[in-house]
């Protein structure tokens, strides 16, 4: 006998993540391993947020900071806006899914695009809401098809810029126009996991935006360029009339007190997060030349990932787990609609040289 089951769950599929290092290590008894599957950043974290995270360590028998005073008031200098204005999370995944408990209940729906990041689905499901999936336009949203999909029953339109896996981004213009045009009840979320990687001129900066759109939920992470995935922190900027109906939802220490000092530690050393972008820009073109050497398409991304195409696309998984067998853990992405690509992490020159010879040796 079992006990009665919300429905919103039975029917979710749980995430799956990059295969860890240690379950490879465990499963082929490989040790050399290069992990190139979670987008993290490959670089340890820098001296000082190791001193703070030591320091911090001290404190372990008391609650963290619930309201994260001095992480937010941190932010809201780094970014232009007030602390009210901002929500910590336990990951941006934490945001993003308080932002769908906000909005989404039974009847309601959210529109993302085809191949969008899968953590949108999984938590309007959760919610008990319906997913209309827009069709990509080259792999992109379509943000024209995805107006005509909102609706009376739209709560909440979520758009990643870039996106993941597919790295394809929206433009200022068509973003601004977009949400000129988006009715007033419709919330829109904004994740910008990859802001601080990107580095093209029409790249729209979602927290400017916020003050002309007020239904806007700008969401972003220190997961990522500030390399402190495994802490689990990351933050919504909206308005003070939104980040307080997002508290309401919020655990109430969803952030840690070693993730808080650590990433209060993060924002301090901006020569960090540079010389990452810098490493990613040159470890990108390191990536599509090697891949265009070996005649792979690939799909043009602006963050630290990108996702290729293999020849025989029905061969995917077997191009997977080969790479596996050389020690190379990449991801594959048929759960975001792309069965015939798989998706790398630029690591750093070693080990981005280290796929490329792997993969050119698993296709030869
Ligand atoms: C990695 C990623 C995130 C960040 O997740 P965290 O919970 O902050 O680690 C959010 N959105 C997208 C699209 C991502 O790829």
């Amino acid at each position: 006998m079992v006990g009665r089951i919300n429905p919103n769950v039975a029917s979710l599929t749980p995430y799956k993540p990059g295969k860890p290092v240690g379950e490879l290590t465990r499963e082929l008894g490989l040790t050399d391993i290069v992990k190139l599957a979670s987008n993290e950043n490959p670089r340890g974290p820098g001296e000082q947020v190791q001193r703070a995270v030591r320091d911090a360590s001290r404190a372990l028998s008391r609650y963290p900071d619930g309201n994260g005073y001095a992480l937010k008031q941190a932010l809201a200098l780094e970014l232009g806006v007030d602390s009210s204005q901002i929500t910590l999370g336990n990951g941006s995944n934490d945001c993003l899914e308080l932002a769908a408990r906000m909005a989404i209940a039974a009847e309601s729906e959210a529109v993302i695009a085809e191949h969008a990041f899968v953590v949108y689905t999984l938590a309007v499901t959760a919610c008990g809401g319906t997913l209309i999936r827009v069709p990509a336009l080259k792999f992109g949203a379509d943000l024209d098809a995805m107006r005509t999909a909102v609706s009376e029953r739209t709560a909440m339109v979520f758009l990643a810029n870039p996106n993941n896996p597919t790295g394809t981004w929206v433009g200022e213009d068509a973003l601004v126009r977009f949400l000129d045009a988006l009715p007033e009840h419709v919330w829109m979320v904004l994740d910008e996991a990859y802001f601080e990687y990107v580095e093209a001129d029409d790249y729209p900066d979602g927290i400017r935006l916020l003050e002309r759109y007020p239904n806007l939920i700008v969401t972003r992470t220190f997961s990522k360029i500030y390399g402190l995935a495994a802490l689990r922190v990351g933050y919504a900027v909206s308005s003070p009339y939104v980040a307080e109906l997002l508290n309401r939802a919020r655990q109430p220490f969803n952030v840690n007190a070693l993730a808080l000092a650590a990433a209060e530690a993060a924002l301090q050393d901006s020569a960090y997060v540079e010389q990452s972008r810098r490493l990613n820009a040159s470890g990108m073109a390191q990536v599509t030349q090697g891949l265009a050497a070996m005649g792979l398409a690939f799909i043009p991304s602006l963050g630290n990932f990108l996702s290729f195409a293999v020849p025989e696309p029905a061969a995917a998984l077997d191009v997977y787990n080969a790479l596996l067998r050389e020690g190379v853990i990449v991801r594959p992405i048929a759960e975001y609609g792309l069965p015939g690509h798989l998706r790398v992490t630029i690591g750093l020159p070693e080990e981005n040289a280290r796929f490329l010879e792997a993969l050119g040796r698993v296709l030869s």
